[in-house]
């Protein structure tokens, strides 16, 4: 059997990480099996939809390299791959339904169900359709809303790969809506007509769809179609851990980290990390290493929090693990406007420097600009620094004062002046702590920068100089 999965995204907005591990995680599966990835736009809530939403979800899967084998722009023997382009596929398997007998048009209008939902809830029952279920429904013309008939309520028992076995009985099960009054079919229909005759195996979605799956199983069996796998991913949980992730806990678009500097292979590891591990330590995967030890079966059945700066710690290490030469390809428009005069040799030398420091490559001009461009001097910076602000500005002039006179004989060589630093530390009798960050400051007025004799090596001598000394006039 070729296994096939799919994603299946609703245009309705940005792609957060929820939406895009609902892609990765049946894509690995796909593509560990040699199966094929389907990629199907569910673009039938016309209330919800949004322009632009399907591109932006083409271009966060290219991003990612989540290629899909079937689906927009690649067509496919079981397309169209957009849900409003298959109207008459949903029709003909409804009218199946109404000739069997398990589908009916709805003739009360959206007041009346309101009033059926009021009087349940003031009987503090739970609402169900079918208690309502007209004696003779009008035929179906369209206009009303089609609704499956659940003749024979019961409890049904499924395997979900992640959650286990589950159960649910028929408490849950009423007579939804099939096809809406606009024409176009529901979700709960749509996916289940689509999935089949796509020749989909495994549907992995989101966990806020457990609770409908009985219905899904009561509309197989009425369809006497075999449902394929269905297994539920956990919940991303806001970092709080409390609750689901939202907007407003920073789940932003996908798009956006590719923005501030994320890279792709970074994102796919910390995406693949909520809510899965191989059962070691490892926590550094590549792509190919995902594809191979992926295991539904592995998926953590309780919520995976969202834990941004987890996210930046593996960006840091994925920016370490380029070459030089590929970094400096994937920086080129992160460069500060000052490093554009420079030319390749010293921006590559720069970025050599650089490299270990940067946990996104949006950092680059922060780390950097001081090399291009002379920093202004910011004593506030000093004042606010933990260490720094317990000597005296006295002590501040006095030890700068001697940095610029040791420094001015040094060679400027990384390791001449790893030396002359040395000698100075015992001359002051200062911490490192103290007088290296001093110095720090001095060269680069940042919060942070490369090692302070590469930072000296590279910015020579004469700017070293002039920069100590600019800093002890404006103290
Ligand atoms: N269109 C649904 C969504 O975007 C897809 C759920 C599913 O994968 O079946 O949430």
């Amino acid at each position: 059997m070729t296994i096939r999965t799919r994603f299946a995204p609703s245009p309705t907005g940005y792609m957060h990480v929820g939406n895009v591990r609902a892609a990765l995680f049946p894509w690995l599966l796909a593509r560990q099996q040699g199966g094929d990835f389907i990629l199907r736009i569910e673009d039938t809530d016309q209330a919800r939809y949004v322009e632009g939403a399907t591109d932006l979800v083409l271009e966060t899967l290219d991003w990612l390299g989540l290629d899909w084998n079937e689906g927009p722009q690649k067509g496919g023997k079981y397309g169209p791959y957009f849900q409003t382009e298959r109207r008459d596929i949903y029709k003909k398997w409804a009218e199946k339904l109404i000739d069997k007998g398990l589908a009916y048009a709805d003739p009360y209008t959206a007041e009346q169900v309101q009033g059926f939902r009021e009087e349940a809830r003031a009987l503090k029952k739970p609402f169900l359709y079918r208690n309502h279920r007209p004696e003779s429904p009008p035929a179906w013309d369209g206009s009303q809303p089609l609704r499956l008939k659940v003749v024979e309520p019961k409890r049904y028992t499924w395997n979900d790969p992640v959650m286990g076995e589950l159960s649910a009985g028929e408490e849950v099960l009423d007579d939804f809506i099939l096809i809406k009054a606009d024409g176009l079919p529901t979700y709960n229909f749509a996916h289940i007509v689509d999935d089949f005759e796509m020749g989909v195996t495994h549907v992995i979605r989101g966990l806020e769809y457990i609770s409908s799956i009985p219905r899904y199983l009561s509309l197989y069996e009425a369809l006497e179609i075999e449902p394929p796998v269905l297994a539920c991913l956990p919940h991303i949980m806001a970092p709080d851990g409390k609750k689901k992730l939202g907007k407003r806990d920073g789940a932003k678009s996908v798009t956006d980290y590719r923005t501030d500097g994320i890279l792709p292979e970074a994102m796919l590891n910390f995406l693949a990390s909520m809510g899965w591990n191989d059962g070691t330590e490892q926590e550094i995967f590549s792509r190919d290493e995902l594809i191979e030890k992926f295991r539904l079966e592995r998926v953590q059945r309780s919520g995976a929090r969202f834990d941004e700066q987890r996210l930046l710690w593996l960006n840091g290490q994925w920016i370490r693990k380029l070459s030089l030469d590929d970094l400096y390809t994937r920086v080129e428009k992160y460069w500060p406007e000052t490093a554009h005069a420079a030319n390749d040799a010293s921006r590559r030398a720069i970025l050599s420097l650089v490299q270990d420091r940067l946990k996104t490559l949006a950092e680059l001009p922060l780390l950097t600009s001081y090399f291009f461009s002379e920093p202004t001097p910011d004593w506030a910076m000093i004042d606010s620094n933990k260490q720094l602000k317990k000597l005296s500005r006295n002590e501040h002039v006095e030890l700068l004062s001697a940095a610029h006179a040791a420094i001015q004989h040094s060679e400027f060589s990384t390791e001449a002046l790893q030396a002359t630093l040395n000698q100075l530390l015992e001359s002051t009798g200062q911490k490192p702590g103290i007088l290296f960050s001093l110095i720090r400051f001095a060269l680069t007025w940042a919060p942070f920068s490369p090692g302070l004799p590469e930072t000296m090596a590279t910015l020579g001598r004469e700017r070293v100089l002039s920069r100590i000394q600019l800093a002890i006039d404006a103290a």
